[in-house]
C-alpha cells in the first residue's frame, strides 16, 4: 500500500501536515497534483479560468515543490483530470482541505469513492475549524476581527526546509511562454523558496512603514505575499509566526499590527466562503440583494481592455493585462467602477480577475468583488469617486502615465 499526498493549494513542504503524517510511516509515498480540465475551457462569462500568467506561476510553484519532494525521495506527478481517473482508491490518501465550493465538491467525490484509509488536514487558513468561536460567521469583518485577533492563536508551526533544487514538471499540454513586463509591481517567481525570500526581505525593512505605503502601487508598498498564500507555497501560519518573531526583535508598531489585520481579512473571506458555498457566486450574492445587473458585451470588453476612457481605471486594467498583477487599491477602484458606475453583472468582472490574477484565490476574489458590488459582507453600498481616488492615490499621475 502507498501513501498518496493529494496536493492542491498547498504547494510546499514547510508546515505541511499531510506530508508530516506521511513521513511518520514506512509506506512508499507519492505526491499528485490535478488540474481540473474545466480550467482550460471558456466559462459562462467568456473567459478561460486558468489564464497564461496564472499557469506560468503555477508551473514555477509546482517545479519548486517537485524539487523539494525529490530530495525527500517522494515522486511528484502533475495530471490534468479527476483524481479518481489516476489514483488507486485502495491506497492511503492524505490531503489538505481546500475552501472553494467546487474544490470541496471534488474532494467529496473522491472521499465518497475512496476504499482505503484517508485523512484530511487544515492549513490553508490561519486558524482551524473548532478554534473559531462562531457557529455562524458574523456578517461584518469587524465583528469577526474583534472576536479572534487576541483570543484565537494559530496552531503550532511545523518547520521543514525546502531545497533549492527544482525539477521540471511536464504538463500534458504545451504552455505559452510568459515574458515578464519590466514595469510589473510583482517581479517575483513562483515557489516556496521565492515565497520565503520575499517574506524575509519584506520583514527586514519595508514592513516598518507598511501601514503608510500599503495603498501604493510599487513593489515594496505591500508584501506581495498573496500569490504564495493563494497556491500554498507559503502557509499563513508561517507569515504569522515570522511576523511575531520580527515584532519580538524590532518592536511592534502600527504597521506590523496592520499586516496581521490584513491577514485577518483574508481569514474572514475564507470562512465566509466555506460557510456560504455556492451562494458566493450568485448575482444577488450572500445578501440575497437583487439588483438590475446589465450584461453589455461591448462595455465589458472595453473595461477588460482598459479602454473605458477613464484614465485611472484604464491604467489599472492595462497593468492587470500586462502583468497578472494589480494593487489592492486598483482592484477596489476597478471593481467598484464596473459594478456601481457601469452597473454590469459583477460576476463578469470577478471571472475576468479569476483568469488574470496570479494571486487568484476563490474566497478573496469573489468575496471582495461581492463586497464592492454591494452584495457581499458590507451593509453600506459605497460608490467611489474615481477622480477623488486618483487625486488621493496618484496625485502626480505617475501611475497613470506608466500605463497609458
Ligand atoms: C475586487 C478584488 C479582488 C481581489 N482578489 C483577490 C484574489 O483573487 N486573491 C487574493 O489573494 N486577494 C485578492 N484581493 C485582496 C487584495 O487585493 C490582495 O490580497 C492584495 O492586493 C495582495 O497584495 P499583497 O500581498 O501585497 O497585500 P498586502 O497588503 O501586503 O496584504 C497582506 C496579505 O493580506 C491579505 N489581504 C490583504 N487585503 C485583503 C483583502 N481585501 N481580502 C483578502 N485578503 C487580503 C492577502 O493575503 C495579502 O497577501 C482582492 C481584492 C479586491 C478588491
Amino acid at each position: 500500500m502507498k501513501t498518496i499526498i493529494w496536493y492542491q493549494n498547498d504547494l510546499r513542504v514547510d508546515d505541511h501536515l499531510p506530508l508530516e503524517e506521511a513521513l511518520r510511516h514506512d509506506d512508499p509515498i507519492e505526491g499528485h497534483f490535478f488540474i481540473n480540465p474545466n480550467q482550460f475551457v471558456e466559462n459562462r462569462y467568456g473567459v478561460i479560468p486558468l489564464g497564461k500568467e496564472r499557469l506560468h506561476f503555477l508551473k514555477e510553484s509546482l517545479e519548486d515543490v517537485a524539487g523539494s519532494l525529490d530530495a525527500l525521495g517522494i515522486p511528484f506527478h502533475v495530471h490534468v483530470g479527476h483524481p479518481l481517473e489516476t489514483l488507486d482508491p485502495s491506497d492511503r490518501l492524505l490531503f489538505q482541505r481546500a475552501v472553494g465550493y467546487n474544490e470541496r465538491r471534488r474532494e467529496n467525490e473522491v472521499i465518497k469513492k475512496w476504499k482505503g484509509e484517508y485523512e484530511t488536514f487544515g492549513g490553508f487558513t490561519l486558524f482551524e475549524e473548532g478554534d473559531i468561536p462562531f457557529e455562524k460567521m458574523p456578517f461584518l469583518f469587524t465583528e469577526f476581527r474583534k472576536a479572534v485577533e487576541y483570543d484565537v492563536r494559530p496552531r503550532e508551526l511545523i518547520s521543514r526546509k525546502a531545497t533549492a533544487a527544482t525539477r521540471e514538471v511536464t504538463f500534458p499540454f504545451s504552455i505559452q511562454e510568459v515574458k515578464q513586463d519590466p514595469r510589473t509591481a510583482f517581479p517575483f517567481k513562483g515557489g516556496e523558496l521565492a515565497a520565503k525570500r520575499r517574506l524575509n526581505d519584506y520583514l527586514s525593512v519595508p514592513i516598518r512603514t507598511y501601514k503608510e505605503t500599503r495603498n501604493g502601487f510599487g513593489v515594496d508598498d505591500s508584501t506581495k505575499l498573496s500569490s504564495y498564500l493563494a497556491n500554498g507555497s507559503l502557509s499563513p501560519r508561517r507569515v504569522f509566526f515570522e511576523l511575531e518573531a520580527h515584532e519580538r526583535t524590532h518592536g511592534v508598531n502600527e504597521s506590523t499590527y496592520w499586516l496581521y489585520f490584513e491577514l485577518l481579512w483574508r481569514e474572514f473571506f475564507q470562512w465566509v466562503a466555506l460557510e456560504q458555498g455556492k451562494k458566493l457566486f450568485r448575482s444577488q450574492g450572500i445578501r440575497s440583494k437583487r439588483k438590475d445587473w446589465r450584461v453589455e458585451a461591448d462595455v465589458i470588453e472595453k473595461w477588460r481592455k482598459g479602454e473605458m476612457g477613464v484614465d485611472f481605471v484604464d491604467a489599472f486594467m492595462r497593468e492587470l493585462n500586462a502583468t497578472g498583477w494589480m494593487s489592492n487599491r486598483g482592484r477596489q477602484i476597478v471593481a467598484n467602477y464596473f459594478s456601481k458606475e457601469l452597473k454590469q453583472d459583477w460576476r463578469y468582472g470577478a471571472s475576468y480577475f479569476e483568469s488574470k490574477l496570479i494571486d487568484y484565490d476563490v474566497a478573496s476574489n469573489w468575496g471582495n468583488w461581492a463586497y464592492q458590488a454591494g452584495v457581499g459582507n458590507d451593509s453600506r453600498d459605497r460608490r467611489f469617486n474615481i477622480e477623488r481616488q486618483q487625486f488621493t492615490y496618484d496625485p502626480d499621475r505617475a501611475f497613470r502615465n506608466k500605463w497609458l
